[in-house]
C-alpha cells in the first residue's frame, strides 16, 4: 500500500523534516509543499539536506516516484497575468533540484472571465510555462467559487491542448463536492477511463467530505467521519484499478484543549492505521489525545 499524508517542509530541515515527519506516521509515501501553501514566498534548496533525506529514503524504501510537490493554490493560471507562469517555472526547477518527478497543480479560477475563457488561459500558460522533467498533475477540483477542472471534461480539454504530457490527481473529497457519487466508484473510475483515460492517473487525494454530494465547498473531513465514508474510502483506496498510485491524506488536523490552550495535531499516523487495518476507529480523537500529550 502506497499510503501517506501531506507533511511540512522548514527552513531548517526541508526535505529531511519532511520524510521524517511521514515515517513518524508509518507513512510510505508523502506530500509537501516546498514552503507555504498559501504564498509564493519560498527559500533555496539546501542540497547537503536533500541528499540527506533520499538517504533515508532509500533506507526505508520510500520510492521518489511516488513522492508528490503540491504547488501553492494562490497561483492562478486561468488569469491573465504572467506571475503564475514565471512562478511555476522557478517551482518546476525547486521540483526538480530536490529529485522529485511529480507537481499537483490546481488548474486556476475563472473568478470574472468566462469559463471558456479561463481554460483557454489555461491552456496556453501551461503552454508557456513548457516541458520539464517533473509531471504536472492537474487535480480535480470540487467547484468551489469559480473553480476550473470540477468536471473530467474540464481536465480532459486541458490534457487535449497543452503540448507535452500532463497526469491527473484525484481527490476524493473535490470529486464528491463537484457532483460525483462515490457510492458508485467503480461507475466514476469507469467515466474517468472514458472521458480522461486511466493511464493519466498518478496520485490519489484520500479525505472525507463535511459535506454532501454536489455542495461545491471543499472542506476536507477525517476519515470515516464526513458524507464518503469510511466503507467508500476503503473501497477507493484498495481498489485494484489504483494498486500502484500513491494515496495522500490531506485531513484536517485535529483540535485538543489541554490546560486551557487550544493545539492542533495531525491525525495522520491514526487515519493510515484505520487504513491499513481496514477498521474504522470511532475514538478517534481520543487516540490523538493521548499520544500527543
Ligand atoms: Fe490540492
Ligand atoms: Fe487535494
Ligand atoms: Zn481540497
Amino acid at each position: 500500500m502506497i499510503i501517506g499524508s501531506h507533511v511540512s517542509f522548514k527552513k531548517d530541515t526541508q526535505l529531511v523534516g519532511s520524510v521524517n515527519e511521514a515515517l513518524g506516521y508509518g507513512s510510505t509515501t508523502f506530500m509537501f509543499y516546498t514552503g507555504a501553501p498559501q504564498n509564493t514566498s519560498r527559500q533555496p534548496i539546501n542540497d547537503d539536506l536533500t541528499k540527506e533525506a533520499m538517504e533515508i529514503m532509500k533506507k526505508n524504501n520510500i520510492d521518489i516516484n511516488n513522492v508528490v510537490v503540491h504547488a501553492p493554490y494562490i497561483i492562478n493560471l486561468a488569469s491573465n497575468n504572467d506571475f503564475a507562469v514565471t512562478f511555476l517555472k522557478e517551482e518546476l526547477k525547486r521540483v526538480e533540484q530536490l529529485g522529485m518527478t511529480k507537481l499537483v497543480l490546481h488548474p486556476g479560477s475563472s473568478v470574472k472571465l468566462s469559463k471558456e475563457e479561463g481554460i483557454k488561459n489555461i491552456i496556453d500558460n501551461l503552454n508557456k510555462v513548457g516541458k520539464s522533467n517533473v509531471l504536472i498533475l492537474l487535480e480535480t477540483m470540487a467547484g468551489k467559487g469559480t473553480e476550473l477542472g470540477k468536471t473530467f471534461e474540464e481536465i480532459k480539454e486541458i490534457i487535449d491542448n497543452v503540448d507535452y504530457p500532463l497526469g491527473v490527481c484525484l481527490d476524493t473529497c473535490h470529486i464528491n463536492d463537484a457532483g460525483y457519487d462515490l457510492n458508485n466508484f467503480d461507475e466514476v473510475l469507469d467515466l474517468f477511463d472514458k472521458i480522461i483515460g486511466l493511464k493519466h492517473l498518478k496520485c490519489v487525494h484520500v479525505n472525507d467530505s463535511k459535506n454532501l454530494i454536489n455542495t461545491h465547498k471543499d472542506r476536507h473531513e477525517n476519515i470515516g467521519y464526513g458524507t464518503i465514508g469510511f466503507d467508500n474510502l476503503i473501497k477507493i483506496i484498495y481498489h485494484e484499478k489504483l494498486k500502484n498510485i500513491p494515496k495522500i491524506l490531506e485531513t484536517p488536523y485535529v483540535s485538543i484543549s489541554d490546560d486551557s490552550k487550544e493545539r492542533m495535531y495531525p491525525p495522520y499516523k491514526f487515519e493510515i492505521e484505520m487504513i491499513l487495518n481496514k477498521k474504522f476507529n470511532k475514538n478517534l480523537i481520543n487516540d490523538i489525545r493521548n499520544y500527543y500529550k
